[in-house]
């Protein structure tokens, strides 16, 4: 072994919380990046390295490991689950700085943090390892829609009793909802002429700013947001300055809760018709809705008021989704909650130090009280549901 290695070795068996989060943001896991791989790597080496039994994965070219305490299982007790992949960010975002009790960088909030704490939890238990049933799911394709990773693991036989998908609900809220979202090219054909004799021709571009008129107005703004939003995200009409566009495009970006998309693409569709546009769907994420009288959830807020003594007061709506709508819809109750931090998806990104201490606190007490091989299943009094959608804290991923 060369001393680089010996000394990469020596560092990953002593590694605090700090320098863990900065080793994984210090790997540009970018879309197209190859540091991808290099990331699931070290994870890989770290968990298997304290007896977790880690399965590799590559679908479509991205990425993902399943580790578990037990070799071969694909429905652990409970399954802790996170995304390598970030999003785009400044060169100096990839190098990790403390301010104030705070760590910044990109990725540390979304969601790196998440997956230094599954390896410290792992790091922790190490001794007793052979006496839990949990898994760690790690994949790199959530910023991109999830499915050669969370979507594929769940087709090919993965699952648990519960999920901890620490990717949305800000400050220890869980969230209970998260929106669906509906992507929209919109299509309009006309009749080009000359720009001095529109009149000989038909544009293409007034039906499609007729057909968003309308549609704003029979979609208006709720003043909480929790009604379905739509925004027009695309704009494309016109080869020559002095041509009546013959083509037009738009796309739409539309959100909604649970249970409103057939009528909105009712909706939709008549407007469409009523003003001679084509509607084309390029993607659509089903809305997340959860049970929040579960005993999982009782559980967990039951580890976080033994930690924090308190828990947060009212469940969330998130505005943007993330892989728990692939397994709410496979029946697996998922628990999406998370510490102090903001700024994902920005350049300020950070986590608050004390906090991320706690929820490591919280994941490893949550792992004892669940996850024993020999501890049957335990049915608690449930808590109330205290789904409050006047006071919503905005989160967003995708
Ligand atoms: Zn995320």
């Amino acid at each position: 072994m060369s001393q680089s290695l010996l000394d990469c070795a020596i560092i990953i068996s002593n590694m605090t919380m700090e320098e863990l989060l900065r080793q994984l943001v210090a790997y540009q896991t970018v879309e197209g990046d190859e540091s991808k791989n290099a990331a699931l790597k070290f994870i890989a080496d770290y968990l298997s390295e304290r007896g977790m039994h880690v399965e590799h994965f590559k679908e479509n070219g991205y990425g993902a490991l399943v580790a578990t305490t037990i070799p071969g299982q694909k429905h652990p007790k409970v399954m802790l689950a996170a995304h390598v992949d970030v999003v785009s960010a400044s060169l100096k975002s990839f190098t990790m700085r403390k301010k104030q009790g705070k760590f910044y960088g990109r990725g540390v909030f979304d969601m790196k943090f998440a997956i230094a704490t599954f390896m410290r939890v792992v790091d922790r238990l190490q001794p007793t390892l052979s006496q839990y049933d949990f898994g760690i799911m790690i994949t790199s394709d959530e910023e991109i829609g999830g499915v050669s990773g969370v979507k594929y693991l769940l087709d090919h036989g993965y699952g648990a009793d519960v999920c901890l998908l620490p990717d949305g609900a800000d400050d220890w809220h869980i969230e209970a909802q998260a929106k669906g979202g509906w992507n929209v090219r919109v299509s309009a054909s006309g009749k080009s002429s000359h720009g001095s004799r529109p009149w000989e021709g038909e544009s293409a571009a007034d039906k499609i700013i007729d057909f968003m008129t309308a549609t704003k107005r029979e979609f208006p703004p709720s003043p909480d947001h929790t009604d379905t939003t739509v925004v027009l995200t695309g704009l494309q009409a016109g080869k020559s300055w002095n041509q009546v566009p013959g083509h037009a495009e738009a796309t739409l970006d539309i959100r909604y809760l649970n249970g409103a998309y057939p009528d909105i693409r009712r909706r939709l569709r008549i407007l469409a018709k009523t003003h001679d546009v084509s509607l084309h769907t390029n993607a659509h994420i089903e809305a997340v809705y959860q049970d929040m009288d579960s005993r999982h959830i009782y559980n967990w807020e039951r580890v976080v008021k033994s930690v924090r003594g308190e828990t947060m007061n009212e469940y969330t709506l998130s505005f943007g989704a993330s892989d728990a709508r692939f397994l709410v819809a496979q029946g697996i109750p998922t628990i999406v909650t998370r510490p102090k931090g903001g700024g994902h998806h920005g350049e300020n990104e950070w986590i608050d130090e004390a906090e991320l201490d706690q929820f490591e606190a919280c994941v490893q007490q949550y792992i004892q009280a669940v996850a024993k091989t020999t501890q049957p299943t335990t049915v608690d009094q449930p808590t109330k549901t205290r789904y409050n959608t006047t006071k919503l804290p905005e989160t967003a991923t995708s």
